[in-house]
């Protein structure tokens, strides 16, 4: 497939709802449009989930049959890296090593979970019950692993093919149907995708994507009795409107990845050279669009002016531009839309007399671009402190001790990352138990391994991605009692 193929193709996909643009970030310009595919659409696919997971076509196949697709899966994302990459880039603005980098963890997924697809097991209890009603105590139990009939899978677009293939490859490995829908403002990567689930044998009905709005399309799935259950990646607003919309219909089960004010807290030992490389790094990453991005730097009074001095001169000196400019570091903010959100906050910090140390401001030029922006004197109570950005913005504060350093650190209702720069060992591990966040680094940031759990604490989430319990997210557990 070429690009020109794939917006062409979006563009005659069926629909009933509103034409939607698709922009380039970096250029301001449209790509290509498609049509909203609207409600009929979405009960169309969950009753080709539906109907192809009680005819069993995948989730009665041979375990190790499911397996082989999904390591075909990885081979195509591989064969059509380029293709992938380049619209990963198009689409959400990316540079291009790291829209490769993308597409190469995308395909990475599809083969860890080919391995798991052999080795869904229950347990078998020896039950020394005598059972309710007395009658018997020769009884044997034992656990059953199946997967629900259909998922709904909804992600955002800040990293299109990694969200892609973060939810499939699981809930394929598992055995469930879904209706799959990316996020209206980056699907194009997933029309490809949607291909290669199919060239590698996926069967008809057992991965079916609508392509619309999330109050349209995402709703629909969300509200409807056939869904089983939801997996969500996105913000914790849509995320709360998730678990009403469950709770109208069906009690459908849900796992939710949200948000996050992730806190970076630098000690005076630390290795400021490694600390502040890193939380820089950290926190602009992806203009500051990923969901574990440091955005609260704590620094111990000793070394505070030089943290703020550090990452402020790191986020002069990355290169922002468009995926085809030279020695692009950072991309853009996805839309117009975030762009403006994110000025929103630093102008409403001006008025509230915050120091912008550097940054504040859209660049002089066409494209979505916010220079990184680097915050002082910023009140732990105002929404600059406390809610998701979602831009290159950053906020330091000073602190005293440890005892402050956790208070300020663990001051949000998000608890999904949280990193410790420390050359105390002892120090480290006390302030890991400490900090309330899904994920802890001691002198790290931004670990990922598709083998390592991942998960929100307070309103980061609920559930895991990654590893043995993101499968377990697909599964269900059925006890079966016999008396023998
Ligand atoms: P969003 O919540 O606005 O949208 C995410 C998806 O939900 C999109 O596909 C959207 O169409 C859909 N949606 C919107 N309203 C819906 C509704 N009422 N019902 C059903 N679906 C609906 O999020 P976004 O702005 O696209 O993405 C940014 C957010 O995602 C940030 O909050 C970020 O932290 C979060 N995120 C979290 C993780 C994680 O793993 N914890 C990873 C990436 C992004």
């Amino acid at each position: 497939m070429t690009v020109q193929a794939v917006l062409d193709e979006i563009r005659e996909r069926p629909g009933t709802g509103e034409v939607i643009p698709i922009i380039d970030p970096a250029t301001e310009e449209q790509i290509t449009e498609f049509t909203d595919c609207g409600t009929e659409a979405v009960n169309d696919a969950v009753a080709r989930a539906k109907e192809s997971s009680e005819s069993g076509v995948w989730k009665l196949l041979p375990p190790s049959e499911r397996a082989k697709v999904l390591w075909k899966v990885a081979d195509l994302i591989d064969e059509n890296k380029d293709i992938l990459a380049e619209l990963e880039a198009l689409n959400a603005g990316m540079p291009p090593g790291q829209a490769e980098m993308i597409v190469s963890v995308g395909s990475e997924w599809f083969r860890y979970y080919a391995g798991w697809c052999t080795k869904i097991e229950g347990i078998a209890v020896d039950v020394n019950a005598s059972g309710l009603t007395g009658i018997d105590s020769r009884l044997h139990a034992y656990t059953l692993k199946e997967p629900y009939d259909v998922v709904g899978l909804i992600f955002p677009w800040n990293g299109p093919v990694f969200n892609f293939c973060a939810k499939l490859a699981p809930s394929l490995a598992a055995g469930c149907s879904s209706v799959v829908k990316p996020a209206e403002e980056t699907p194009l990567s997933a029309i490809v995708l949607e291909r290669i689930l199919a060239e590698a044998g996926v069967p008809d009905g057992v991965a079916n994507m609508v392509i619309g709005y999330g109050h349209t399309a995402g709703a629909a799935i969300t509200a409807h009795p056939d869904v089983d259950k939801v997996a969500f990646t996105g913000s914790t607003e849509v995320g709360r409107a998730i678990v009403a919309a469950s709770g109208q219909s069906n009690l459908k089960k849900i796992t939710l990845e949200l948000g996050g004010k992730s806190p970076v807290v630098i000690f005076d030992d630390a290795n400021l050279d490694l600390a502040t490389a890193v939380a820089s790094f950290g926190t602009f990453i992806h203009s500051g669009q990923a969901c574990v991005c440091g955005s609260r730097i704590f620094a111990q009074r000793g070394v505070y002016e030089e943290v703020v001095q550090r990452v402020a001169a790191m986020g002069n000196n990355l290169k922002l531009g468009g995926p085809k400019e030279d020695g692009v570091m950072i991309g853009p903010l996805i839309s117009q839309k975030q762009l403006s959100r994110v000025l929103g906050y630093i102008d409403q910090g001006k008025s509230d007399g915050v120091e912008v140390v550097t940054g504040g401001h859209r660049l002089d030029r066409t494209g979505y671009f916010v220079h990184p922006t680097v915050l002082t004197n910023v009140s732990t109570s105002s929404r600059l402190f406390q809610e998701e950005i979602f831009g290159p913005v950053v906020t330091i504060l000073p602190f005293e001790d440890e005892d402050e350093a956790v208070a300020l650190a663990n001051d949000s209702t998000y608890g999904l990352a949280a990193t410790a720069w420390t050359t105390d060992l002892g120090r480290a591990h006390r302030i890991a138990k400490r900090l309330k966040a899904g994920t802890v680094g001691l002198n790290c940031q931004m670990q990922f391994d598709h083998s390592v759990p991942f998960g929100g604490y307070k309103q980061s989430g609920w559930g895991y991605e990654s590893g043995k319990a993101g499968l377990d997210a697909y599964l269900q557990t059925k006890i079966v009692w016999a008396q023998m």
